[in-house]
Order: C-alpha cells, then structure tokens, then sequence
C-alpha cells in the first residue's frame, strides 16, 4: 500500500518512519517533510505544503494513495479529513467540526464544562467583555491563553492579576494575531502533566502508551513555553490507577460526547492532563494530532503497524484491535536552533548525523532541509530530536544524550535534564 503523511515535523518523520517500516507499505509520501524523510528508506518528499488541502487532495488522487495520515493541527482544523472523504479517500483524522476541540480553547472549555468532565475553573472574554474587576477578584497565579492556535505558545501562567490583565490586554492587541481575540483564563493548577493519546474511532477509545514533555526551554522547567523540548514514555505519574480514571473521567465521556453532540471524533485524541496529588486527572487541553516530541519516543516504543492501526480506527473497529509496547522507556531530547522560541536563524549545517546513526537509538529530523541536495541544514526552531531507548529510564536518557553529544550545529540549544521527574521516581523505588 502507499501511504501519505501530511506536515514536515519531527513527529511526521517518526510517524513515516514507523510506517515505512511494515513490510505491506510499498512506499511512503511526505508533504512537505523535512531532511530527514528525505534520506529515509522508501520515503519520499513531495513539494506540497501542509496546509494546501485541494493541493494535498490532487496528491493523494494522482499518486493512488491509499492512506493519509494528517500530523499538525492545522490541516485539520482546515478540513483536510472532510475534503478526502467527500473525494471517498481514506485520511486518518478528525472532521473540521471535531478539530473545534483544539482549534478554540473556548469552545474546548465550554464543551467540557456542559459535559462534567473535569477541568481547571475559567472565564472567557473578548476585548468588549473583558472585566478586569474580575480577574483582580481571583486568586493568582492565572493562566491566560489566547483562543486560537498559537502553536503552543498562546499560554502565559501569570504571577499576579496585574500580569494577567496585562496579558489578556496584549493578546487582545493583537499578539498572537487573530488567535487573541478571545482569551481564557483560568485558574492554576498544581499538578503533574502528562500526555495521554489514544486512537478513537468514533466510538471506541485505544490508547496509546502514556508520555510526558517538557515545555519550557530551560533546565528546572525554568524559561519561556515552547513547542516541547524533549519527551519520554511511558510517564510513570500515569500509574494503572491513573490511567482508569483519565479512560473513565475523560477519554471515555469526551468520545461519547462528542458523538452525542453530532461530532463523533475520528483520529488521535491527544488530552493534555494535569494529575493533581491526590490523583484526580483535570483535562489542560485537547490536541486532535499526535504531540510533538511525545510521538517520536512514542514511535520507537510502538511495535504494532501503525497503517494497519489507522485503518482499523477509519473501520470502527478499535474494540477489537490490539497494539504492542516494546516494554523498555523510551526518551527524545530536542535539540533546537539559536533564538528559539523567538526568531530562529536558519541554514546553519549540521555535523555528526552519520556518527549518531551509527548509535543505538534514533534522530528524528524536525526543523531541517537539504541544501543543494546533500547538506542537512537547520531551517525551523526545533532542529532534531535523538531519542533513546533503555531498560530504565536512566539508560534511555544516557543513550539519547549520546546521540546528542555526536551531533553538532552552530547556536544549538537543549536541556540537559530531560526525563527528570521520572528519574526522581525511578530513584525513589
Ligand atoms: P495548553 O496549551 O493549554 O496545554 O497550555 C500549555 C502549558 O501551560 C501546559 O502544558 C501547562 O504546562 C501549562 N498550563 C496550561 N494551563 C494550566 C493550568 N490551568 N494550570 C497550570 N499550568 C497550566
């Protein structure tokens, strides 16, 4: 079969990668991808931006595609999944109306609130209604997000109300451009994240083996939010007890509602959580895609075909498919370009790929592209991503740091700390 994956990041080449790797895949397109999926076993680039639906539509028909896999948000939130299955094309994803849920922090907000599944208190306002004798009334810190898709950097947690209302003012100013123009804020929760992905296929719910990220840029989660800085799987803060209640208390209502609601959810449903200490689950955020970088230790943890997966999700036929885990952790360090997350500086080669892949473990390309063909050079803010695999979590960090250790580009920037709250616990056992 020829499958197409749909983005250009460094979960799009752990997605192609992982798929590619069952032996009924002929081949593998990428639209756009990036340097790595071009210099992948039985992948190929195509020149065709994410976002470019009726361009990604003639693709698929002229290539006789018989699988899409969407990656970002965008293409989603666009309609790519209604505009193939309207041309009867098999793309794996939610519906337009489903992709609200991560399109619009409101509408995600308002949509759990009607439904009781449980989620930090908050207020929606726009620049008429803001009513900053409110925010004054509330306990700080407070969380300010804008409404709409700010690639995940439209959050700020705020340490006073006077920073909050500065924050709300400055995104209805215009600092995330249209995505501010209606703000939430909501109170601030004291917890332990982790991310929690599952196939669904309308009715029926698989997860995924349970993962968490770091978002700030620095080492002690110091610094600003950013798309993600490294990643590791499984999360141990999702203990067995964890898990039944985020399956019961929020995957399971979510999915029913939805289809209730006349939007029945097909694709990956990737819920943010914040695991409070007493173990409660309080949904942060949906994502309708895969999580960047959690799908790339994802990928090399996962065993199973991941087309064949897909598939039975676009069949209905989730409750009775199974997935396998290679058992061991698995921990993925971003390495990112000077300036990120602020303006990046690109082009800048990259040494030390060939040295890292002769390694154990694996780097998945995320901001790189081919010059004249042949030389990988930085061209986004997150560059790469090495992970690791290991019997403990200690041994997948060592050997993902490995990895990052071969490579080198001028400006490159990680944390050095990657994993360390599963370290704490595996330290405690
Ligand atoms: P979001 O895009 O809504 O998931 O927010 C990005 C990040 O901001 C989350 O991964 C959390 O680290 C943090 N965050 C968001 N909402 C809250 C909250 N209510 N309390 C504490 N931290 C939050």
């Amino acid at each position: 079969m020829k499958v197409l994956v749909i983005g250009g990041g460094g979960r799009e080449h752990a997605i192609a990668w992982r798929v590619a790797q069952a032996p009924r895949v002929r081949e593998v397109l990428v639209a756009p991808g990036n340097a790595g999926t071009a210099l992948e076993l039985r992948t190929r680039n195509v020149a065709v931006a994410a976002d470019d639906v009726a361009g990604l539509l003639k693709l698929a028909q002229a290539e006789q595609v018989d699988l899409t896999i969407v990656g970002p948000e965008g293409p989603l939130v666009a309609g790519v999944v209604d505009a193939f299955a309207a041309a009867g094309l098999r793309c794996f994803g939610p519906r337009q109306l489903s992709a609200r849920l991560e399109g619009s922090k409101a509408f995600m907000k308002n949509f759990l609130h009607r439904n009781a599944i449980p989620t930090a208190a908050y207020a929606t306002f726009t620049r008429d209604s803001f009513d900053a004798d409110w925010v004054r009334a509330q306990r700080a810190p407070l969380v300010v997000k804008a409404d709409g898709l700010a690639a995940g950097k439209g959050v700020v947690i705020c340490a006073s109300t006077d920073e909050a209302i500065a924050t709300a003012e400055a995104m209805f100013a215009g600092r995330f451009g249209p995505a501010g123009d209606t703000v939430v804020i909501e109170e601030f929760l004291d917890g332990e994240e982790a991310s929690f992905i599952a196939l669904v296929d309308g009715a029926h719910v698989l997860p995924l083996a349970t993962s968490q990220d770091h978002k700030r840029l620095r080492d002690g989660d110091q610094g600003p939010n950013t798309g993600g800085m490294g990643a590791y799987s499984p999360a141990p803060v999702v203990t067995p007890e964890v898990h039944e209640r985020i399956m019961r208390e929020v995957m399971l209502p979510t999915v029913a509602a939805l289809a209730h609601e006349g939007a029945p959810y097909t694709g990956f449903l990737y819920a943010g959580i914040m695991v409070m200490p007493d173990g409660t689950p309080k949904v942060l955020e949906f994502n309708c895609r895969l999580g960047d970088p959690e799908t790339q230790p994802i990928m090399l943890r996962l065993r199973s075909d991941l087309a064949a997966l897909c598939e039975a999700a676009l069949d209905g036929a989730l409750d009775r498919t199974s997935i396998e885990w290679d058992p061991r952790a698995a921990l993925g360090v971003v390495i990112a370009a000077r300036g990120y997350p602020d303006e990046v500086r690109k082009g800048d080669p990259i040494s030390g790929l060939d040295e890292a892949g002769d390694l154990p473990g694996k780097v998945f390309h995320a901001g790189t592209a081919l010059a004249g063909g042949k030389v990988v050079v930085t061209s986004g803010g997150r560059v790469l991503c090495a992970v690791g695999l290991g019997g403990s979590v200690r041994a997948a960090q060592q050997q993902a740091y490995d990895l990052v250790q071969a490579i080198s580009f001028d400006g490159m920037q990680f944390r050095r700390d990657i994993g360390h709250r599963a370290l704490d616990r595996e330290q405690m056992r």
